[in-house]
C-alpha cells in the first residue's frame, strides 16, 4: 500500500518544489511600467473588465523592488533602454520579463535607428506575445502560459537563472556604451 493511501481523507502530499512555485506563480506582481500604445491595452488588462485580479496579480508596483513581472508594453527607444535595464536590475530574483506587442519583440514596423529591435538585446526575455497590440485576453493567456513555466521550473533553476543572467548583462555592456550615447 502506498504512502497516499495510507494517509486519512484531507490530507495532500506535494513536494516543497511544487508550493513554492505555487506561491510564486499565484503571487505574481507587476512592475509598473508602459512604454507605448500596448501599454493602454495592459492597463486595461488591470480594470475591473478583465480583472487581473483573479490571478492574483491586482497590484502593479510602483517600486521595481517590490516586482517580480516586467511586462515591456511597447517599443523600446535606445534612449530608454538603459532606463529599462536599470528597473530591470532592481527587481529582485526570481523575476520574469514579457515582451508585450511586435515592437517588444522585435522592433515591429519601427525598424529604424532610434528603436531598439527587440527587447530581449537588453534583458532576458521569458515570454513573447505578438500582436498590434495584443488585445487583454492574449496579455492574460501569456501570463498564464508565464504561470505554467513557473510551476514547471526546478528550484536550482532560479540560481541558474540568475548566473545566466548575470553572463547576459557582460554582454550587454558593448551595447550599454552604444545606448549612452
Ligand atoms: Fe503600439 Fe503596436 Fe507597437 Fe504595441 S505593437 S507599441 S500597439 S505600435
Amino acid at each position: 500500500m502506498g504512502l497516499e493511501e495510507k494517509l486519512p481523507n484531507g490530507i495532500l502530499l506535494a513536494s516543497v518544489e511544487k508550493l513554492v512555485n505555487w506561491t510564486r506563480k499565484s503571487s505574481l506582481w507587476p512592475a509598473t511600467f508602459g512604454l507605448a500604445c500596448c501599454a493602454i491595452e495592459m492597463m486595461t488588462t488591470g480594470g475591473p473588465r478583465y480583472d487581473l485580479a483573479r490571478f492574483g496579480m491586482e497590484v502593479f508596483r510602483a517600486s521595481p523592488r517590490q516586482a517580480d513581472l516586467m511586462i515591456v508594453a511597447g517599443r523600446v527607444t535606445n534612449k530608454m533602454a538603459p532606463v529599462l535595464r536599470q528597473i530591470y536590475d532592481q527587481m529582485p530574483e526570481p523575476r520574469w520579463v514579457l515582451a508585450m506587442g511586435v515592437c517588444a519583440s522585435s522592433g515591429g514596423m519601427f525598424n529604424n535607428y532610434a528603436v531598439v529591435q527587440g527587447v530581449d538585446h537588453v534583458v532576458p526575455v521569458d515570454m513573447y506575445l505578438p500582436g498590434c497590440p495584443p488585445r487583454p485576453e492574449m496579455l492574460m493567456d501569456a501570463i498564464l502560459k508565464i504561470h505554467a513555466k513557473i510551476m514547471d521550473e526546478p528550484l536550482g533553476a532560479v540560481r541558474a537563472k540568475a548566473l545566466a543572467d548575470s553572463g547576459y548583462r557582460t554582454d550587454l555592456i558593448p551595447s550599454s556604451e552604444r545606448f549612452a550615447r
